[in-house]
């Protein structure tokens, strides 16, 4: 295993000015997580990636390229031996061990992912035995990619949709723990990515893109970045897909009926072409993409989309079925709010989505009684829905350790890897403080830590310990939905603006033990459907609350007499309302596990 001075050293960095950006994250390894929901998450995950058989999932590599299994079984779900676009899953899996590796030093996480990288090598190394073009590297034969040029594949294969996760994968191994055998593997495959591609026609290329293809000109995009070779530009431009760019260019809704996550990582690949080129077309496309998904397609939790497609603008309250909100376009969409927000960080609408999709639709995608965090594809929003029910594919459960391996758990290993990575930001003057969890920053650059405790959603205080010394900024988002916010730095009032919707700004000269203390005072408020008013679901500050329903079934919203809801417990989210003339208890949906619930009610009346 190599010292973590040694892999250090190989760490690359961007080096194509990055056009637009003004605030950026920090490195992962800087920021952790302390007792939370969220760390609890973090956990069951990470149990996951460090029991997963690593020669399983190196099955369908091996065969392909005509290497031994080792003896390993294949494994079932969307990784079987026969289905079209498996080893679709196991860039997630490099990502989120460089995730671990990154936050806790994790050596089994590292040596995992460098033990499957050097495997992955072994597999592209032998593709003359196998037959393929120097660089191919996938689970299924490079004959997919032929019957795709040639319109003629039928059996549902999305060939570069699983390669792109390959590759980001790799440039995650890359770039987070700076294997450079990951650097190789990868720039060899953008370069059979290059050689497909650059013999098509532009209008053949355009026909191809209407296949999924994940974000390829994003990780294109960040190649070029961190290698300056324009090739990679020109590569990653060639899957701009016209039929979708140019209305979203245009400022036009034309989502309906779309394949949703099939576009998500579109956008978030013109916005890293903005930032790699400064063309501010694919700024307008990204934060057109943005602004009508949010606006107009998205639900009160914070996900979007029913039975995987994009549906009219604002039809809400007419899709509440159990197959809304696939958990991938969600996990793609703060991506993409990510990088719009560094591209203009005095906004805080992008920060105030992040956070609504990230408690209400994230974290309470995971079942947190299953050690391995297993997830939920879809987060039913019927009434009387439940998680973990449906797809059919999942055998209408949470999915399980072998026999699964669908989008959704791909990226949910991702998403409860890499909790830490936009809670601080940073630019030359300012700390940016865009949520609240108990953590610590270690902001080795000025030499300051930053401690944050709280509760956090089930209190609306947190506290943040300064330890170091300097002058600078700290930048407190302070959110659309509360009122009346307090900030306090050492007991005493701050005397600085804290309106809601606006960053708070701290401009002080920082002593050690210096105490920022915000409180953002929460009040319960509808979240009406687009399509309906009277359709609406009811939150708490941040946090959606739910019905709890036990297993009894609704057919249709109950009707909730608004009035009538009452906090219960002082400490606690527990709440009671009246629906249907009977008492309901309420709390975070988040927290609605194994039983059923409602989230969209017809309201009556008005919050006391
Ligand atoms: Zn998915």
């Amino acid at each position: 295993m190599a010292t973590l001075s040694a892999m250090a050293q190989d760490i690359p960095s961007i080096i194509v000015p990055q056009a637009g950006v003004s605030a950026h994250p920090f490195e992962m390894r800087q920021v952790s997580l302390s007792n939370s929901r969220w760390l609890d998450n973090q956990n069951r995950t990470l149990n996951y990636l460090k029991f997963v058989d690593v020669d399983r999932l190196l099955y369908n590599f091996r065969t392909t390229h005509r290497l031994s299994t080792n003896g390993a079984r294949a494994n079932g779900g969307w990784d079987a031996p026969d289905f079209p676009f498996r080893s679709h899953t196991q860039g997630h899996f490099l990502t989120a061990w460089a995730h671990c590796y990154a936050v806790l030093r994790d050596s089994t996480c590292q040596q995992r992912a460098t033990y499957f990288i050097a495997e992955l090598a072994k597999c592209q190394s032998n593709n003359n035995v196998a037959g393929f073009s120097r660089g191919y590297l996938s689970g299924f034969p490079e004959s997919e990619f032929s019957a795709l040029e040639a319109g003629k594949l039928s059996n549902g294969n999305v060939p570069y949709y699983a390669v792109h996760k390959t590759m980001a994968g790799l440039l995650d191994a890359w770039r987070i723990i700076g294997d450079t055998k990951a650097r190789d593997v990868l720039l060899a495959l953008a370069g059979w990515v290059d050689g497909r591609t650059g013999k098509l026609s532009s209008n053949q290329m355009q026909t191809m893109l209407g296949t999924e293809f994940g974000g390829m000109n994003d990780v294109l995009a960040n190649i070029y970045q961190l290698t300056g070779d324009k090739r990679w530009l020109t590569v990653a431009q060639r899957f701009d897909h016209a039929a979708v760019f140019n209305p979203l260019a245009s400022n036009q809704d034309q989502l309906n009926g779309l394949h949703a996550n099939t576009q998500v990582p579109k956008w978030i690949g013109a916005s890293r072409e903005y930032t790699a080129t400064g063309t501010k077309r694919y700024l307008d496309i990204a934060s057109n993409a943005w602004d009508f998904t949010v606006g107009a397609h998205t639900y009160a939790i914070g996900g979007n989309s029913q039975a995987e497609h994009f549906r009219p603008p604002n039809a809400i309250a007419g899709y509440l079925n159990k197959d809304t909100a696939e958990q991938c376009n969600t996990y793609n969409m703060l991506k993409l709010t990510r990088d719009l927000w560094a591209m203009n960080p005095s906004a805080t609408k992008y920060f105030d989505f992040y956070e609504r999709a990230l408690i209400n639709h994230l974290l309470g995608a995971q079942n947190p009684s299953d050690s391995h965090g297993h997830i939920t594809y879809f987060t039913p929003l019927n009434p009387g829905g439940r998680r973990g029910v449906g797809p059919a594919w999942g055998g209408g459960t949470w999915s399980t350790d072998y026999e699964s391996f669908w989008c959704c758990q791909g990226t949910a290993l991702e998403t409860n890897t890499k909790l830490m990575d936009s809670i601080y930001w940073h630019n030359d003057t300012s700390l940016y403080v865009n949520l609240f969890t108990s953590s610590t920053l270690n902001w080795s650059q000025r030499d300051v830590k930053i401690t944050q405790t709280t509760t956090y959603p089930i209190s609306d205080t947190t506290t943040l310990q300064v330890t170091g010394t300097g002058q600078w900024n700290m930048l407190i988002r302070i959110p659309a939905w509360t009122s009346a916010a307090e900030m306090r730095v050492n007991g005493q009032p701050a005397n600085v603006a804290a309106e809601p919707g606006t960053y708070a700004v701290l401009a002080r000269t920082w002593q050690p033990g210096d105490e920022v203390t915000i409180k953002l005072p929460m009040n319960l408020r509808t979240v009406p459907a687009n399509d309906n008013p009277n359709i609406a679901a009811l939150a708490y500050g941040p946090v959606v609350l739910s019905g709890n329903y036990g297993s009894s079934s609704l057919s249709s919203p109950p009707t909730l007499a608004l009035d009538s809801v009452r906090k219960v417990s002082g400490d606690g989210l527990v709440f009671t309302g009246m629906a249907d003339g009977r008492e309901v208890g309420l709390g975070p949906f988040y927290e609605a596990q194994g039983f059923n619930y409602n989230v969209y009610w017809a309201v009556r009346g008005r919050l006391g």
